[in-house]
């Protein structure tokens, strides 16, 4: 890993470089690459910026003031593990030429103003967030000419299937974990060990510190427990960590997916984000003695959240689908409270943490969520929080997916948004508290983006289910 422009040079000799791969990050969370021959590379091309066509992303730029410039974080240099010749990515940032500054839609640069925001207030000069994004893996499609548009595939010669389930009965070995009987019964029963292990040592490779890897609660569902960073690191792991468990499943013969709710009636996958908020080295949300160790601005935070979430959620849980995962009996929370150890709520406090790792758990994002967007949204409605005071729900220690809508109306209590729609038109009229760092037009192109080509499309079209 290199420190300086110098050092990328000597590290791309010694490892005979002969591609470098420059990446930038969408609104949507997809990362994008252009490949340059690495004797077409010089120091100047890193220092000054590379140019490409903003036109053709997404809701980015007209097609008349479409001259960008990538911006190279050279520190950020690694090498691809896939590639067959030696290739370095690195990250980038989005730069506007015609403004002279950062992009305001780059998700990347969102994500340093809010952390320049938080210190600018001079309320923390560090943020951490350590998120667990979950997976399934599935078995390769082999019939593709016979996917209809639904994604359902019709008239195979072993039969008609609409849900998937009569495929694994056709190669079921009698191994397979049950609905929500996944975790953590060994091998056979689960079949990822060796996939798992190879995602885990590649992800080392590119520079993430693995911790543990798991068959989740759903069948062929996994996760792989990465070390926090602060808020730009994190979410650059994120897109290496999706990047990586995607091409070892494809190249194994397998398909991943991060997919909020791929199965009915099983587990969804979730983005997890733990976080906490630091000052000149200390970790301001420890407070010890109070509930959970947490301290009063903590609370204020998830507060902050909590009192946003509808517009928060719009970039947390950013498609159609994710609105199904959030429902009660499958972990992931629908209730606006906090509670130690209660997995069946909004914010988890892991128990017994200690100073340094005492954090909250945000569990409602999932990762169709840009990583970038999604921190910084909850970080400045976390900053709002504290700033206002803004007290949380909680704490509710019981189960609360036994909740009844009535108990949860009498109490008062807040859920989250249930559709994208509802994300999205909270985001239209609640989005003062982004301001300082999401911009009119942003916010403008964003939610515009999201109802043209996920609200509109998913809400006229008639589901499997509906027939
Ligand atoms: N899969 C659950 C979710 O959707 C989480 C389950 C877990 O991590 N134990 O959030
Ligand atoms: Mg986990
Ligand atoms: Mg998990
Ligand atoms: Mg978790």
């Amino acid at each position: 890993f290199v420190n300086s422009v110098e050092e990328f040079f000597t590290f791309c000799e010694e490892n005979d470089v002969q591609f470098v791969d420059f990446r930038f990050t969408d609104i949507k969370g997809a990362w994008h690459h252009i490949s340059y021959r690495y004797s077409a590379v010089s120091a100047e091309l890193l220092e000054n910026g590379l140019p490409f066509d903003g036109s053709s992303i997404e809701a980015w730029q007209p097609i008349n003031k479409s001259d960008m410039l990538l911006k190279v974080d050279v520190p950020t240099a690694f090498l691809d593990p896939f590639t067959a010749d030696p290739t370095i990515i690195v990250f980038c940032d989005v730069y506007d030429i015609y403004k002279g500054q950062l992009y305001e839609k780059c998700p990347r640069s969102i994500a340093k103003k809010a952390l320049q925001h938080a210190d600018e207030l001079g309320i923390a000069d560090a943020a951490y967030f350590g998120p667990e994004n979950e997976f399934f893996i599935f078995d390769d499609v082999k019939f593709v000419d016979n996917i209809n548009e639904a994604g359902y595939k019709i008239d195979t010669e072993e039969g008609e299937w609409n849900s998937g389930t009569a495929y694994e009965d056709m190669y079921n070995t009698g191994h397979r974990p049950g609905t929500k009987g996944g975790y953590f019964p060994v091998a056979p029963t689960d079949s990822m060990v060796d996939l798992r292990a190879e995602m885990m040592q590649v992800l080392e490779q590119v520079g993430l510190e693995v911790v543990l890897g798991h068959h989740e609660v759903a069948q062929g569902q996994g996760e792989i427990g990465i070390v926090f960073s602060d808020i730009i690191g994190a979410a650059d792991n994120v897109q290496k960590y999706k990047y990586v468990v995607k091409m070892i499943a494809h190249l194994n013969g397998k398909t991943a997916t991060f997919m909020p709710k791929p199965l009915f009636g099983d587990n969804g996958n979730g983005m997890h984000v733990h976080q906490s908020l630091w000052k000149d080295g200390k970790n301001l949300f420890y407070k010890e003695g109070e509930y959970g160790n947490l301290s009063e601005m903590a609370l204020h935070y998830a507060g902050g959240i909590f009192k946003h979430a509808a517009a928060v959620a719009a970039f947390t849980n950013a498609s159609t689908n994710s609105y199904k995962r959030l429902l009660p009996g499958f972990e992931a929370p629908s209730i606006l409270t906090y509670s130690s150890q209660n997995r069946s709520a909004a914010c988890r406090i892991p128990y017994g943490a200690g100073e340094k790792a005492t954090r909250i758990e945000m569990r409602f994002p999932d990762s169709t969520a840009c990583p970038y967007l999604a921190f910084a949204a909850m970080m400045m409605a976390g900053l709002d929080g504290i700033k206002n005071k803004t007290i949380p729900t909680g704490p509710m220690d019981i189960d609360l997916f036994e909740l009844s809508l009535d108990e949860i109306r009498e109490k008062g209590i807040v859920q989250m948004p249930h559709t994208l729609r509802e994300a999205l038109e909270g985001l239209i009229a609640d989005n003062d508290f982004l301001k300082p760092v999401f911009t009119k037009d942003f916010i403008d192109a964003f939610q515009h983006y999201q109802f043209e080509r996920q609200v509109w499309p998913d809400e006229g079209r008639p589901t499997a289910y509906e027939f």
